[in-house]
């Protein structure tokens, strides 16, 4: 055990945690739970100390929560990135940037990985090794200003192409939906266009919109746009991609969205409740929305979390660091994660989120064609439609999971969702009298700005 000023998993704890399952990665390979011990106990405290900081908001503190195992295996896969995914790039498997809040299912059947933006951050951020915590809050602001320089200073620069257009990162190509969600994209897009590294081969993927799933030439449009995808990612990993790879990849995803569901579920459900927020979150994201790099990894910690998540609440154990009744708070909006642990100190906890619960809990049809069929999936995503039918999605996702009040939080810069939060929040409100709160923050990083965090901490208070 290396013996610092940081965090350490107590050590009484290793016999529990090397009885757990593996990781089984996508390539073939695993990694032992005794692996993955040896990793964040003597490995990563030296690689990334920022991680290991005990500074009660730090946004970045690993989860305390040791006894779950998902709470040390999310970690490790997080500060595995940049291992992991530099070496399948350099085993032959592309690169591809992709953002919009889009299934992942069609990058992995041609043989890419698919990393969003909070995961090409991530894989930066493993390359910079070394850095305490406030050593990597300005790392990461000094990248954020190169950006702002780069791309706009209108836009919210959550993306990272600022790694791309550098060439920091050897992205292959950059594949973003262009969906009116998120303004990023279009300002990014463009910028790439005609930034430094044009090496990167650039795709849209277009979105037909509205009352777009309704409509037969919309889907069929969305979906040849996905065969080009699919082809285009085949070239560059040297292989032809059939329907059966695809059909294979969603039925994979779909495994992943339904256990997904089924914790959210039981989560829901729960007297007490079972994680904290940083868990609960983690856990949904490895249904489906993919954040590591390896979907069959990811899956490997979920089919094991769910079990644990089940035992808890059947014999009503509750999460340490939360209290018995917290308020419970749904997030809508965009890319802003408030510090769970501030929330929960003050007697709340986040019990939900629109942004990617509407792509997790959407399962694909497994019958037919499964371009067909990922298309018409992808045009229903609830985040996706107009704001009344938005609305009426988020009030039922409200009401199962027994919403207190709604923190409405995008990022300055972002166009549509502030353009959308005053009438989300006026029809939530009028239809079920929920208390709803709009805040918007500029770029937060790891540190989490004091002004969100006091706005929050006083909505909780008043509710
Ligand atoms: S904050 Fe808005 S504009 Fe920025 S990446 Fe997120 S959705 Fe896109």
């Amino acid at each position: 055990m290396v013996k610092t000023d940081l965090y350490e998993y107590p050590p009484e704890l290793r016999e529990e945690f090397e009885a757990t399952e593996a990781i089984q990665f996508r390539d073939g390979s695993s990694a032992t739970a005794a692996d993955v011990w040896h990793f964040m106990t003597e490995i990563a405290p030296k690689r990334y100390p920022f991680a290991y900081t005990q500074k009660k908001y730090a946004g970045v503190r690993l989860s305390r929560d040791i006894h779950l195992p998902s709470a040390i295996k999310n970690h490790y896969l997080l500060l595995t990135m940049n291992d992991r995914i530099t070496r399948s790039r350099e085993n032959g498997a592309p690169v591809i940037f992709v953002q919009g809040g889009q299934s992942v299912d069609p990058y992995y059947a041609a043989g890419g990985i698919a990393l969003r933006p909070a995961s090409v951050g991530l894989w930066a951020r493993g390359r910079h090794e070394g850095l305490g915590l406030n050593e990597e809050v300005v790392r990461q602001h000094k990248q954020k200003e190169k950006a702002y320089h780069a791309i706009s200073f209108e836009a919210c620069q959550t993306a990272g192409y600022e790694n791309i257009q550098e060439g920091g990162l050897p992205i292959d190509m950059v594949a973003p939906f262009t969906c009116l969600r998120c303004s990023d994209i279009s300002y990014g897009v463009e910028a790439h266009r005609h930034g430094p590294n044009k090496a990167v081969k650039l795709m849209n993927i277009d979105y037909p919109m509205r009352h777009q799933a309704d409509k037969t030439w919309a889907v069929e449009y969305f979906a040849q746009n996905l065969r080009r995808l699919t082809s285009e990612i085949g070239k560059l990993a040297g292989r032809e991609v059939t329907d059966a790879d695809l059909s294979k990849e969603i039925r994979l995803h779909n495994e992943g969205r339904r256990l997904a569901i089924e914790t959210a579920e039981l989560w829901w459900s729960a007297d007490l409740p079972p994680t904290n927020g940083v868990d609960r979150r983690s856990l949904y994201q490895m249904g489906g929305m993919e954040v590591h790099g390896d979907p069959s990894a990811s899956l490997t910690v979920l089919r094991e979390s769910h079990a644990y998540i089940k035992e808890r609440v059947n014999k009503g154990i509750k999460a340490e660091g939360v209290v018995d009744k917290p308020i419970r708070l749904f997030v809508c909006g965009s890319c802003v994660f408030p510090n769970d642990f501030r929330i929960e100190e003050a007697g709340a906890i986040i019990v939900g989120q629109d942004n990617h619960w509407s792509d997790i809990s959407t399962l694909v049809e497994e019958d037919g064609d499964p371009y067909q069929n990922l298309a018409h999936a992808i045009l229903s995503y609830p985040y996706e439609q107009s704001v009344e039918v938005r609305a009426a999605w988020t009030i039922e996702q409200l009401k199962k999971s027994r919403a207190d009040g709604v923190l409405f939080l995008y990022q300055w810069g972002c166009n549509t969702q502030s353009a959308i939060a005053r009438m989300l929040c006026d029809t939530i409100k009028r239809d079920t009298g929920i208390p709803t709160m709009i805040i918007e923050q500029h770029e937060g990083g790891s540190e989490q700005s004091e002004q969100l965090l006091n706005r929050v901490n006083a909505f909780i208070e008043m509710l």
